[in-house]
């Protein structure tokens, strides 16, 4: 029993009462929290690039937004989300009865597998892709049908989804799969033609979750359109977040654009009041502060340029991000690295849950973040700061 803890006919069998799928349930491991790390160091002036969050912050457009409702959250929100459902309606350039809004997208996540995955039947995705999905799949007792992901020595796409593994693993079981693009936590992406046939040849009773919590960070030229994609393929499910460029992360909103028959079945599922009063006054305005994407956008490129060049400099192999964070392959185990750069009042992510054990996942900070992350790491690498 827990130290201090005193409960009646306290049991120490919870576990066992939980769902089968629950049981083995590996939990999600976040970033580190500043506050945390400063606690148990007794340091200060940390900085945290470790939940791929904006440095600029969120729009200050937003903020006022949220201030300005708070003195009515007395009230419940607007469960449907209507003014916010309908700028996102107008800005995918579909009908409002396409979105479906998230507490975060991961919630959008969740609300998909439990509609519907069930103990008989699976979800496929690939090697490396992001822990959520697992974890949803899981939760359900559902089957996971895991595709390995290309060679770390692939010419063009090393540790990328192999889209044709993915085909491969789909069988009559399969009734969702799950796509990164770009994938967290290696950054990778696909190509639009390619990623656009396999959801076009694939069994139109497989929904295929395609995941863009990145999408404003890709290069123009590597966006699908993937809101038109929606109206051509209605078994086409899409993701999208707050919590990234738009820096909203605290306050958990996101969105799917689907066909409105699988949206009716997502809005069946969701808790009728999921996003909050302040997040959905704040995603609203968010939307409408293009300047801040822009700069949000070259902040990230310049410093991905930055950190990518540091690599080098060091002498570390890394993989090709289009996303606002970078993986890199220290070539040794990480875990030491990445306690020793805590120590150093620097957090970042090891991949060890993604067994991915010799990197580290860096995001993309300010530029004076970048330089003193990798400070940080030349340090911890060779022994002594940078000249
Ligand atoms: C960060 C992230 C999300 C977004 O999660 P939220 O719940 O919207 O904060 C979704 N998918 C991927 C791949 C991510 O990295």
């Amino acid at each position: 029993m827990p130290n201090g803890l005193r409960v009646k006919n306290y049991m120490n069998n919870f576990k066992k009462l939980a769902v089968p799928g629950v049981q083995n349930l590996k939990p999600y491991i976040p970033g580190k929290p500043i506050d945390e790390l400063e606690r148990e160091l007794g340091i200060k002036n940390s900085i945290k690039l470790a939940s791929n969050e904006n440095p600029l912050g969120p729009s200050p457009k937003a903020l006022t937004a949220a201030q300005a409702v708070l003195t009515d959250i007395h009230h419940y929100p607007d469960g449907s989300g209507h003014k916010l459902v309908q700028a996102l309606a107008e800005k995918h350039g579909v009908d409002a009865r396409c979105i479906t809004l998230g507490n975060g997208s991961n919630d959008v996540l969740e609300i998909i597998a439990r509609s519907f995955l069930a103990s008989c039947n699976g979800a496929v995705y690939s090697e490396y892709a992001f822990a959520v999905y697992p974890i949803v799949t899981q939760a359900i007792g559902a089957e996971h049908q895991v595709a390995a992901a290309l060679p770390k020595d692939h010419l063009t796409m090393p540790y990328g989804h192999d889209l044709k593994a993915m085909a491969g693993k789909i069988n009559n079981a399969t009734r969702l799969v799950f796509i990164a693009n770009p994938n967290n936590p290696t950054g990778t992406w696909l190509d639009a033609d390619e990623l656009e046939s396999f959801i076009k040849d694939v069994d139109q009773n497989v929904l295929v979750v395609l995941d863009e919590a990145y999408y404003e960070y890709m290069p123009d030229d590597l966006q699908p359109k993937t809101d038109q994609w929606v109206q051509k393929y209605s078994n086409l499910i899409v993701t999208r977040t707050f919590s990234k460029i738009y820096g909203l992360a605290g306050l958990r909103i996101g969105y799917a654009i689907s066909h409105p028959d699988v949206a009716d079945v997502l809005n069946r599922v969701r808790q009728p009041f999921n996003t909050s009063l302040p997040a959905q006054a704040a995603a609203l305005a968010a939307l409408d502060d293009l300047g801040h994407i822009g700069r949000s956008v070259q902040m990230n490129t310049v410093g991905l340029n930055l950190l990518a060049d540091g690599f080098k400099h060091l002498g570390l192999q890394f993989i090709t991000s289009i996303g606002n964070f970078i993986t890199v392959d220290l070539g040794r185990d990480a875990a030491p690295v990445y306690d020793a750069m805590l120590r150093e009042g620097v957090i970042v992510r090891p991949l060890a849950n993604y067994n991915l054990k010799q990197h580290l996942r860096i995001t993309v900070g300010s530029r004076e973040q970048n330089e003193r992350c990798l400070e940080a790491l030349e340090k911890v690498l060779t022994g002594s700061r940078p000249r």
